[in-house]
């Protein structure tokens, strides 16, 4: 029996799906974890509630407008500091107790304190896809450096990540990322014309965040995802594959130069996924839910439809050119996104305004951390202009 020390954990967006659901995991372990750090952006009252169970030494709230609620319902929790900002979210990763900053905020939110984590050489539970979207090259550039392991929390990544332990010798001929195909699996491209807000929040098969949601109904998640594991992995572009798996059982493949596959299977549960990286290398015991073949009798694979779901071939398209084009990619789709779930553009003109960030924003071959906090920018500058045109087209 091995005896492990007690990991301390910074977990920055703390309310979200992932965040919750991380101090599900937490709870299950007493003793095993310690919550140094928890953030949220503004839901402040489930914020207080965590510190007043988990006592953290610092909780951070994105929105200083926040800061005196926060401050106010923790006055008389004297081991808790109470701090606003994003600088103040950096700054708080790097404290001396944090082993490992697990990053379960949403979006190119993450790149700023990832980097700060990592120049600590803090672990990494890797959540936000986005941060390798955007700074794949920089960040694991920098985690090399730092001698720092990227974690992943994402269940595809998961999953491979466990098909590769054991294997340190064996080069990966490819990789097989499973898509449940979200809720709109087996619509053709004019009925996708149509699908609305309330439509593409419902996914078949898990419970996540709004960005995430709309993400997996426009398989841009996926397109998100082959960008994150070929970071993750260190592969070529041509060694990624998707499959569509509707019932989201069989997590990820991998497949080796003998020709064998490797798949990690479970119930549709992040738990798993988020208790598999704070526990690594040792799986914990717990009582979470089993799965059994009875009960899913059968398990089907289909190719993604590339011509209803164009996300899928822009993000592989961003992926080849390199550079900051993901970094384009990323920001115009999360503006897109934002102004879907306001119903201010309709869901196939999230694709067309990615598409033309991508060939307006301009190209570097070989970014800094700088220039793609800039080409961030500059991506959602113009995809705010964009979307004015785009509202004209959507409303009539
Ligand atoms: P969510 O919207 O439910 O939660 C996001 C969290 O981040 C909240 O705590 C929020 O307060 C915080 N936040 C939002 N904007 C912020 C900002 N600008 N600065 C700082 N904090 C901010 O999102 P989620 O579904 O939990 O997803 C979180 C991340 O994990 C995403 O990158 C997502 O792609 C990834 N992920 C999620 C799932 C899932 O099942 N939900 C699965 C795999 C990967
Ligand atoms: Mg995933």
């Amino acid at each position: 029996d091995f005896a492990f020390s007690t990991t301390t954990i910074a977990l920055l967006g703390a309310t979200g799906s992932i965040g919750t659901q991380t101090l599900e995991v937490l709870r299950a372990h007493p003793g095993r974890f310690r919550v140094a750090v928890l953030t949220a952006q503004r839901q402040w009252e489930l914020l207080v509630q965590q510190a007043r169970e988990f006592r953290p030494a610092v909780v951070v709230i994105g929105d200083e407008s926040l800061l005196a609620n926060v401050r106010d319902a923790l006055a008389s929790q004297s081991e808790t500091s109470v701090q606003a900002g994003p600088a103040a979210l950096a700054e708080a990763v790097t404290r001396p107790e944090v082993d490992v900053v697990l990053t379960a905020l949403v979006g190119y939110a993450g790149l700023l304190p990832t980097v700060a984590a990592i120049r600590a050489g803090k672990t990494i539970a890797l959540a936000n896809k986005e941060t390798l979207v955007v700074a794949g090259q920089l960040i694991t550039d920098l985690a090399r450096q730092h001698s720092v392991r990227l974690l992943p929390v994402d269940s595809e990544h998961s999953a491979i990540f466990q098909c590769l332990v054991g294997e340190e010798q064996n080069p990966v001929e490819k990789i097989i990322l499973t898509a449940s195909g979200g809720p709109f699996r087996g619509r053709s491209a004019p009925e996708m014309e149509r699908v609305t807000k309330a439509q593409a929040l419902k996914h078949p098969n898990w419970d996540m965040g709004a960005k995430i949601t709309i993400d997996s109904a426009s398989l841009m998640n996926k397109g998100l995802e082959v960008i994150e594991a070929k970071w993750l992995f260190g592969l070529r572009d041509d060694q990624i594959d998707v499959v569509v798996h509707p019932q989201s059982i069989v997590h990820s493949l991998v497949q080796f130069e003998d020709g064998s596959l490797k798949a990690q299977l479970g119930l549709p549960d992040m738990k798993l996924p988020i208790q598999y990286a704070l526990g690594y290398p040792q799986r914990l015991a717990n009582q979470f839910p089993r799965f059994s073949f009875l009960d899913y009798p059968t398990l089907t694979f289909e190719a993604p439809d590339r011509v209803a779901f164009p996300n899928l071939e822009l993000a592989f398209g961003a992926m080849r050119r390199g550079g900051n084009a993901a970094c384009i990619l990323n920001a115009a789709n999360e503006i897109a996104v934002a102004a879907f779930l306001r119903e201010q553009i309709g869901f196939r003109q999230m694709s067309d305004l990615v598409a033309d960030c991508l060939a307006r924003v301009s190209y570097l071959a070989t970014p800094l951390l700088d220039d793609l906090v800039a080409t961030d920018a500059e991506a959602r500058r113009e995809a705010s202009g964009l979307i004015k045109n785009y509202e004209l087209k959507f409303k009539n």
